[in-house]
């Protein structure tokens, strides 16, 4: 589709790069060709100049190559107006033939502010169901649940300064080098200057976070909630509960009592290396506590995220310069997608669905026909409920669910089971675009225009650099057309993403008056075109620093609210059958489902092929030699692997990125083995801790291939990269070709 020609523009153009929640100020300046290159905006607050490498590869995936360029109607192209009515007719028609709740719509992180929220408008307030979950829910949902069980909202209570003014940064969970670079970035170059400032890292695996490290605590995976229990009786035992928890929090006494019962030998950590914790931890005068997916994406993750709030809570730091708990999204607009209400378990602004004053002033503001009244279905949960037949149309945005969701195999049939599925995506060939029957051309990072929120809760402006290509048409617009033509015009009138962005400050001022901690209703006369990066609380009474410094929450009673935990193993086993606990995460160079970052050459350099990290004694044990092709299997699915032996990985665990799909590997889609296990509380997956059996696999042949083309052959073992002039694959499988 390289043909297709882009009007020429050269003037630069600030705007935000669309991966991690770091949420980067970019510089893009387009060629005139219809490509653009990139550099860091020197003044944006979240990075200061700096890029990682998928930032300053971003003008390498621009290109039109795997766009899709016209709305397709069961594989052939179509009208806008064809496909819009017929998605119009289907949802109306599934609110006539069933109810409201037999439609779903699965969204994502990577969406602006203002899709995100006509999204939620129309389901929550038009269509009437709550059944509106997100990809974040495989990403932060424990931490919203925890922040919400803590503060009695989901408050980010720090900022990225924190990490510059602290004494001790404790990265739980969170792989900073790799998963949010420039944020860790900064902290080296902090380190570099005051190396004073130490940094313990808290992961079952060694990883390039670690290495910064003057502690690493390679803890027993699902572990934290006892180790956290420990810190916190040790905070007891050493006299640092301090007169904060006496007047801004409940729960301290049944928080400690719980504390000492837990048994922190399910840590696996070594008396010493829990002293040199429990010392550091409590002899500095400022800690932040980093956490991400390895706390959240597990099924005790909200407990997690509330173990280590604790220990905040009870020493006072929290809200004051240098320290806090600090979550750190996944994604680039996480935070935003939280702020519009777009999970099955929230309204808009930060209300609670569950609160009937609450739901009643949305309604009102939204001068809307119906209000969801109850909770819709989360993520693991809607698909099941796709897989029962009880969703008859499910619109997904912006996101791959075939390849990501756990048990991805059992999701894949499931999609292409239910009656009607619309996707809109910039690509046609992800695995679940494929499954669609109509496909909407959506535009894409560098197209669209609008705000995403980081996770130090500040606002940027996404900014279109280059024009939309063909037919493509922006996410708010398309569901704003959906709306109209289900008959409510005037709701959905919209004609820019400034109007949207202006209705959400507007709803965020009420929600101030009852009670939100998210209030941007400083920004509705802003103008759109030049906002700044803006962190909220944006109002009258309130500008976006620190929370709870003050010692004033958002519950009933205003007070903190600090829970007894115990700790919980990971729900599956290991077994004679499934001996290895699997892990999985990020690398360093590519994104999600490799959509975008997959078309770039630099980038598909790092690492080519999907792989498992295995330790040394295992794989001797195993017969696996180095660059050996493994296969890992549980009960859910079966993966083929280029093996990687390091001892990063402790004896018994392996480890797999989650990037690898249909599109360049079909034998790498790791989330096929993943049980969907969830969080009681969230409804987050237990994404990090599955079982599997791992073994060689006894290919008869190997083969590589070079190609212009992008045909990726049908082997048992079959991965494709990018090079300069096209493709280079290696290919494998356990039968020789006969002919
Ligand atoms: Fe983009 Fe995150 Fe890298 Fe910043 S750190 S350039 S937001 S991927």
């Amino acid at each position: 589709m390289s043909e297709v020609a882009r009007p020429s523009g050269r003037a630069q153009v600030k705007t935000t790069c669309p991966y991690c929640g770091v949420g980067c100020g970019v510089i893009a300046t387009p060629d005139g060709l219809g490509g653009l290159t990139v550099e860091g905006e020197p003044d944006h607050p979240a990075n200061l100049g700096r890029l990682c490498s998928k930032g300053t590869a971003l003008g390498e995936t621009v290109g039109l190559d795997g766009r899709i360029l016209e709305p397709l109607l069961s594989g052939q192209p179509a009208t806008w107006d064809t496909v819009l009515d017929l998605v119009a007719a289907k949802f109306t028609a599934a609110i006539a033939e069933h109810d409201p709740d037999s439609i779903a719509f699965y969204v994502s992180g990577q969406m602006l502010t203002e899709d995100y929220y006509v999204a939620n408008k129309l389901i929550k307030g038009f269509i009437g169901s709550a059944n509106i979950d997100t990809n974040s829910r495989l990403c932060m949902a424990s931490a919203v649940a925890g922040h919400k069980r803590a503060f009695g909202k989901d408050t980010v209570p720090g900022t990225y300064e924190d990490l510059e003014q602290t004494d001790l940064i404790v990265l739980a969970g969170s792989n900073l080098a790799r998963c949010h670079p420039v944020l860790f970035q900064r902290v080296v170059a902090t380190k570099a200057l005051r190396p004073a400032l130490k940094i313990i890292t808290i992961d079952p695996r060694r990883t390039a976070t670690t290495d910064l490290a003057d502690l690493h605590l390679p803890l027993a995976q699902g572990s934290d909630v006892a180790l956290f229990n420990h810190l916190l009786t040790a905070i007891a035992d050493s006299g640092h509960i301090t007169s904060y928890a006496t007047n801004h929090v409940t729960g301290l006494d049944a928080a400690l009592t719980a504390a000492r019962a837990d048994d922190v030998t399910a840590t696996g950590l070594s008396p010493h290396q829990l002293a040199q914790f429990t010392a550091l931890w409590t002899q500095a005068e400022k800690v932040v506590s980093v956490f991400s997916q390895g706390v959240n994406q597990s099924s005790s993750g909200t407990d997690k995220v509330n173990a280590i709030i604790n220990c905040h809570l009870a020493t006072g730091r929290i809200g004051k310069p240098g320290m806090g708990p600090f979550s750190v999204t996944g994604q680039p607009n996480a935070m935003g997608g939280r702020e519009v209400g777009g999970m099955a378990n929230m309204l808009a602004c930060h209300l609670e669905i569950e609160n009937p004053a609450h739901r009643a002033a949305v309604q009102t503001f939204w001068n809307a026909p119906t209000m969801a009244a109850k909770l819709g279905l989360k993520a693991v949960d809607m698909f099941r409920a796709v897989a029962d037949k009880k969703i008859k149309a499910l619109w997904i945005i912006c996101t791959n669910p075939a390849a990501s969701m756990p048990e991805a195999d059992a999701v894949r049939t499931a999609i292409a089971g239910c009656d009607f599925v619309v996707v809109s995506d910039c690509s046609a060939t992800t695995d679940t675009a494929k499954l669609a029957d109509v496909i909407l051309p959506a535009t894409t990072w560098g197209e669209k225009d609008g705000t995403v929120t980081n996770s130090d809760r500040t606002v940027s402006r996404q900014r279109a650099a280059l024009p939309a290509p063909g037919q493509a048409r922006h996410d708010w617009d398309i569901l704003a057309d959906v709306g109209r033509r289900m008959g409510w015009a005037k709701a959905f009138d919209y004609t820019s993403p400034a109007e949207i962005f202006r209705e959400h400050a507007a709803l965020s001022g009420i929600a101030g008056t009852l009670g939100a901690d998210f209030d941007i209703s400083g920004l509705v006369d802003t103008d759109y075109t030049t906002l700044q990066p803006t962190r909220w609380p944006v109002s009258d009474t309130k500008t976006g620093g620190r929370f709870f410094g003050d010692g004033q929450f958002y519950t009933p009673d205003r007070k903190a609210h600090m829970l007894p935990l115990t700790h919980r193993a990971p729900i599956a086993q290991t077994t004679e059958k499934h001996p290895f606990r699997l892990n999985t995460g990020r690398i360093r160079d590519q994104w999600h489902t490799m959509t975008r970052s997959g078309k770039s050459v630099r980038l598909s350099q790092h690492l080519a092929e999907p792989f498992l990290e295995i330790h040394p004694s295992d794989a001797a044990r195993l017969g696996i030699h180095p660059a050996y092709l493994v296969q890992v299997s549980n009960d859910h699915g079966t993966a083929i692997l280029r093996v990687l032996i390091t001892d990063r990985v402790q004896p018994g665990q392996v480890f797999a990125p989650i990037h690898w799909t249909d599109e360049h590997a079909p034998s790498g889609r790791i989330s096929a083995l993943i049980a969907g296990q969830t969080d009681p509380v969230s409804g987050q997956p237990e994404l990090k801790a599955a079982v599997a059996n791992v073994a060689p696999y006894a290919a008869d042949w190997y083969g590589f291939a070079v190609s212009v083309g992008e045909p990726l052959p049908q082997t048992p073992y079959a991965a494709r990269a990018r090079v300069r002039a096209g493709w280079r694959m290696e290919l494998a499988d356990i039968t020789c070709p006969t002919d």
